[in-house]
């Protein structure tokens, strides 16, 4: 037990960061879905910022079981689920604390589990564009070339970064924004951004 303070500060960081980009979000969202991401996700973090406050000493894989359990229920619409639902079944890869070798793992497992429930691949203008190209490279880093995490981490977020540029040019194929056809071309994903986001505050709070 202990180890999950970490957690607990992420979550509020990101909880922070989701606040101060809501309307930018609900912006994103308004051009080619429903307006409803910002709204969505600034409330869903900050309810779970305050569950994970609420927890005595948490270990990391109950601190961020918590936070997706309180994402999953508090988030409407697509998000919730592949944000909340993907964070409960990844977060069993912490069993064991957060180490370079488990961080690996549940960004895989996060991964598998988001690309399961939402069966969108690269190039489908999602979330999975910004978050495929961040998982594999940060498992790169630390397995292939023995970097600190640090580094890995901060490569990773440079990968997602080029992940929600890649989303604009595109045709969205799943998701609301598929329902605009090409229409969708020209405009950056709601959910690639804030994964984004999620991952940089996460890298704010690991250096
Ligand atoms: P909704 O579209 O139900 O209103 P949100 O607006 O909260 O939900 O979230 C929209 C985001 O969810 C999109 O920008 C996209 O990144 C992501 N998304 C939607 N459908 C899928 C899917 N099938 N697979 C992966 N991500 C998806
Ligand atoms: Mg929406
Ligand atoms: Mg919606």
């Amino acid at each position: 037990s202990g180890d999950g303070a970490v957690v607990v500060a992420a979550v509020e960081a990101v909880a922070d960061r989701i606040q101060a980009e809501r309307d930018h979000l609900t912006d994103l969202d308004s051009a080619i879905g429903d307006a409803d991401h910002g709204g969505n996700m600034a409330r869903g973090w900050a309810e779970a910022a305050e569950a994970v406050a609420d927890l005595a000493d948490p270990d990391a894989q109950t601190a961020v079981k918590t936070a997706g359990k309180t994402v999953l229920s508090e988030v409407g619409g697509a998000a919730g689920p592949l944000y909340g639902g993907s964070l409960v079944f990844a977060s069993q890869e912490l069993e064991g604390g957060v180490t370079p070798e488990t961080a690996v793992a549940f960004a895989e497992t996060y991964l598998e589990k988001v690309q399961d429930r939402g069966d969108a691949s690269v190039g489908a203008g999602t979330m999975v564009d910004a978050l495929t190209p961040a998982v594999h490279t940060f498992k790169k880093s630390i397995e292939t070339d023995e970097l600190p995490p640090l580094e890995a981490l901060t490569k990773a977020v440079a990968a997602a970064e080029a992940g929600v540029q890649f989303t604009v040019p595109i045709r969205a194929s799943k998701g609301r924004a598929s329902y605009l056809g090409w229409r969708s071309v020209g405009h950056q994903d709601p959910g690639a951004t804030s994964t984004l986001y999620i991952m940089e505050e996460l890298l704010a709070v690991a250096a």
